[in-house]
């Protein structure tokens, strides 16, 4: 039987690239069913990230012109992670398979294709990898490309220059659904659900219109989330930096001691500021990662909703 297929699409302030994007999510939905790999029954869901524009009439209006478009609307804007995952929760039990891209038409479409003979190959999760970023400027290249080499650095598994273009089977995303985590870094956390996974290359474009949601300080936030949500390892780093200084200071006592009893003391007094700068400046760095911790930690405990949903283009009944 031929899988069916749910493009999940997160959308904040989109008014102006849906109306480009939208009927090329709808030809790729007709282009892989003419080609039976994906059963009629495919639809494109639309998350409305709580926009501010008129993004969610256009989703509504999308989803009066054809069955193929459905929406959903968060009771205000959580971000692009939360609204992959609303998105994904709501199709995890309407279809045997998930698409996740971006609003934009940055990330080729046609690698659809791909994934989904992966999956019917037998993979249960295909990321999609950039194989360039000549169209990204020099700056969030390097420091994109700087983020994972880092991230991998500290032991967290995360598949070198994939960003949330994925296709997830239904089977993953039950088992992922027990990852009730707030911090929430897809692109690390899926990789540890687990299945057969694999890659499919894809050259990433220029946005077709309006402008990236995702600047520096969004960026910024996105790469703590990640690692404080896959790694423990800049506590370790801490720990291990503590006893170098501790070692060296150790060294530094021993030699004031003896200068002192050779009666060779001088007045030290820039060495000593260099000293208390520096410790002092390592103490306040460590405390913020700690503290960057223990926010988490106090995140999590709450055990807040990720998502709300407050209005669908449909009723549950309607895609049974
Ligand atoms: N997005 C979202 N909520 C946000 C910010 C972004 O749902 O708070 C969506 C956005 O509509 C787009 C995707 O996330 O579909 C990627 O955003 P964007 O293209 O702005 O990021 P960039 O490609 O520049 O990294
Ligand atoms: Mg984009």
């Amino acid at each position: 039987m031929l899988p069916k297929l749910f493009i999940i699409v997160p959308c904040y302030n989109e008014e102006e690239v849906l109306p480009v994007t939208a009927p090329l999510f709808l030809e790729k939905i007709q282009d892989l069913q003419n080609k039976r790999k994906i059963s009629a029954g495919s639809r494109v869901l639309f998350v409305n990230d709580g926009s501010k524009d008129s993004t969610w009439e256009i989703i509504e209006k999308l989803a009066k012109e054809s069955e193929v478009f459905l929406g959903i609307s968060q009771s205000r804007n959580r971000g692009h992670q939360n609204a992959v995952l609303a998105g994904l929760m709501e199709a995890r039990d309407l279809c045997d398979i998930t698409i996740s891209i971006d609003a934009d038409g940055q990330d080729d479409i046609n690698a659809m294709d791909a994934m989904v003979d992966a999956y019917l190959d037998g993979c249960e999760v295909v990321y999609g990898v950039r194989s360039s970023r000549e169209t990204d400027t020099f700056f969030k290249r390097f420091t994109a490309e700087s983020f994972y080499k880092f991230l991998s650095l500290l032991g967290a598994e995360v598949v070198y220059n994939h960003a949330d273009y994925r296709l997830i089977s239904a089977r993953v995303l039950k088992e992922f659904a027990n990852f009730k985590e707030v911090n929430l870094f897809l692109r690390g956390l899926i990789p540890l659900v687990g299945f057969k996974s694999t890659t499919v290359e894809y050259a990433r474009s220029e946005r077709m219109a309006g402008k990236s949601h995702y600047p520096l300080k969004k960026m910024i936030g996105l790469a703590v989330d990640g690692i404080t949500s896959l790694s423990v390892k800049p506590l370790q780093l801490i720990m291990s930096f503590g006893i170098l200084v501790a070692g060296v200071s150790f060294i530094g006592c021993i030699w004031a001691l003896i200068t002192a009893l050779c009666g060779k003391s001088v007045a030290g007094w820039a060495s000593m500021t260099c000293i208390i700068c520096f410790v002092s400046g390592v103490q306040l760095i460590s405390l913020g990662i700690i503290g960057e911790y223990i926010g988490k930690i106090y995140l999590e405990t709450k055990h807040r909703p990720r998502y709300i949903i407050s209005e669908r283009t449909y009723t549950s009944d309607e895609l049974k």
